[in-house]
């Protein structure tokens, strides 16, 4: 009968599911995607940095057009002293010289605080540098522990894999097709056990939807919880 079928194939396969289970639950893969995403962090640091560099080199030629504006006053400073002739011009004279001395404060601050910057910067990237070698060789050692689980997986894998190769084409394919939608569902066991009005996959108590659909032995209904397939024993 094509059910017996189905759950043959099926009570071999859980073993290939458990098989591909151990792998996505294994440390060798948790810890690979771990690396791959702390190397994709400081990527992005990285490159945070280089726009900021960028941001600083244009506040430096900020800080040079205000240099060309002191150059101006500069002009004015530079007269002679003795051609000036009163008191008025003096004092015009005293507050180019003040401004001068705020311009070129302010200027000198800027600098300093950009060339600081500039410093931590500079020692970031190198940190960051050396932390993405880091990772790059951690992710080389690891990658290889990751390679040799999947092919121990492919070892035990590759018997029961062959023998429901051989099943596969004595199992009625509509029954196969609803197995393999069921399991890409991650809902398995697909076919289970009608049990005193329960679906034996969820557990809810079934029994007014699907009683009257399964009358005898190897009668099939829908479970409307779970979507599994209930089967009468
Ligand atoms: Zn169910």
């Amino acid at each position: 009968m094509g059910l017996d079928k189905i759950i043959e194939y099926q009570s071999i396969d859980i073993k290939l599911y458990a098989l591909e289970n151990e792998f996505q639950r294994s440390d060798e893969l948790k810890n690979l995607k771990i690396l791959q995403n702390n190397y994709k962090e400081k990527t992005e640091e990285l490159s945070r940095m280089m726009k900021e560099t960028q941001e600083l080199f244009s506040s430096f030629e900020k800080s040079g057009l205000r240099i060309s504006e002191v150059d101006g006053l500069e002009e004015d400073l530079s007269r002679d002293i003795n051609s000036i002739n009163d008191l008025d011009e003096l004092d015009l004279y005293d507050k180019s010289l003040l401004k001068y001395d705020e311009s070129i404060s302010s200027i000198e601050r800027e600098l300093n605080r950009t060339a600081k910057r500039f410093t931590e910067i500079k020692i970031e990237v190198q940190k960051l540098i050396e932390q993405r070698l880091e990772i790059n060789k951690l992710y080389v050692q690891h990658k290889k522990y990751h390679d040799d689980k999947i092919n121990d997986v492919k070892m035990k894998a590759a018997p029961i894999m062959r023998e429901l190769q051989v099943l596969r084409e004595s199992v009625d394919p509509k029954l196969l097709s609803k197995y393999e939608e069921l399991r890409a569902a991650r809902k398995m066991p697909a076919y289970v056990e009608y049990n005193d009005g329960n679906c034996s996959g969820c557990g809810m108590h079934i029994f007014i939807e699907v009683n009257a659909k399964l009358n005898n032995k190897g009668d099939t209904a829908e479970c409307p919880e779970c979507r599994r397939i209930v089967y009468k024993l």
